[in-house]
C-alpha cells in the first residue's frame, strides 16, 4: 500500500490537472495525535489556518514527496510514503468518513488526505519547506530512477560501487542512491533483474549492472503507464492496474518463469518474496 515513486507522479499531475487555481476556503484537521507525535503533522494545529484564502500555485513531486506550491507563500507538503488515501471531490457526497485533512475549495470541491501508514501531512510556510525531512530526502542532489536523463546506467554504477553494500539498502531508505522506491518495487525490480535480495553490489557483474538499471526504468515506466498499483487508487478513487511481478501477492506460489515456489525472506526491514531458482 505503500506509495512510490510512480504512484506519487501520477497524483501529482492528477492535482495539476484538478486543482490549480483552487482558493482554499477551511480545512478541518481529525485524528491527527499519532502523526502529530512523529512530527508528521504540524505540532500547532493553528499552522493550517495559514492556508485559508490561499490559492493553489502549482504542483511539485520528486521521489514521493508532493509539494502543493500556494500563493501568500505557503506549501502544503505531502509525503504520503507507507500508504495515504489522497482524494478529490467534486462535491460533498462522495468525502469519506475519516480524514487527517480535509481541504474545501470555494469552489465547493474538496481535497481529503488520510495517511494509511506513516506518512507526512504539513502546512509550511516557504521559508519553513526546507526544513521538512521529507522534503531534505527527495528534493535532494540523490537521483530519480526515472525522468532524468543525467542518472545514466554509467552514474547509477558509479554510485553503486562507492558503497558496495547490499542492493536493498542500495535501493530503498536512507542509504538509496535513488529516491522514491521502497519495498515493493524493490521486489519487483530485483526479480526481473534475476537478482537475490541479499547479493552485495561488490559482487555485481557489468551485466548485473545493467539489468537492475533496466529493471528498475521498465518496472516504474510500466506501472506510470498502468495507472499505478493495483492496492492503490488515484487522485480520483480509481484502482491502478499495474499487478506487482513479484511481492506479497506472490505468496504460495509458484514463479512464473521457472515454476520453483515462492519464497519469503525478513529482509531490511520487510518481507522480501523472490524464485531462489531465478534470483542469485
Ligand atoms: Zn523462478
Amino acid at each position: 500500500m505503500s506509495v512510490e515513486l510512480p504512484e506519487a507522479m501520477i497524483l501529482a499531475e492528477q492535482l495539476n490537472n484538478t486543482i490549480v487555481g483552487k482558493k482554499i476556503k477551511a480545512c478541518e484537521m481529525k485524528d491527527y495525535e499519532k502523526l502529530q507525535k512523529l512530527t508528521f503533522f504540524n505540532k500547532d494545529i493553528k499552522e493550517f489556518d495559514r492556508l485559508l484564502d490561499c490559492s493553489v500555485k502549482s504542483i511539485h513531486q520528486r521521489g514521493n514527496v508532493i509539494r502543493i506550491q500556494m500563493n501568500k507563500k505557503m506549501n502544503l507538503v505531502l509525503g504520503p510514503d507507507y500508504g495515504a488515501s489522497i482524494l478529490y471531490h467534486t462535491s460533498e457526497e462522495t468525502l469519506p468518513k475519516k480524514h487527517h485533512l480535509k481541504i474545501q475549495f470555494t469552489d465547493k470541491s474538496y481535497l481529503t488526505i488520510r495517511q494509511t501508514g506513516m506518512g507526512l501531512i504539513y502546512s509550511a510556510a516557504d521559508n519553513e519547506v526546507d526544513s521538512l525531512y521529507v522534503v531534505k530526502r527527495d528534493f535532494s542532489d540523490t537521483p530519480s530512477p526515472i525522468g532524468e536523463q543525467e542518472f545514466t546506467v554509467e552514474k547509477f554504477k558509479e554510485m553503486l560501487s562507492a558503497k558496495n553494500q547490499n542492493i536493498k539498502a542500495s535501493l530503498v531508505g536512507k542509504t538509496a542512491i535513488v529516491v522514491g522506491l521502497s519495498n515493493a518495487a524493490f521486489q519487483e525490480i530485483i526479480f526481473k533483474a534475476r537478482i537475490h535480495p541479499k547479493r552485495n553490489t561488490s559482487s555485481f557483474s557489468e551485466s548485473d549492472i545493467h539489468n537492475v538499471y533496466d529493471a528498475m526504468k521498465d518496472i516504474l515506466n510500466a506501472r506510470i503507464c498502468s495507472g499505478g498499483k493495483d492496492n492503490w487508487t488515484n487522485l480520483y478513487g480509481e484502482a491502478g492496474r499495474h499487478t506487482p511481478v513479484m511481492g506479497s501477492n506472490m505468496k504460495d506460489k509458484d514463479c512464473p518463469e521457472c515454476g520453483a515456489k515462492i519464497e519469503m525472506i525478513a529482509h531490511g526491514g520487510g518481507q522480501v518474496f523472490f524464485c531462489p531458482h531465478c534470483q542469485k
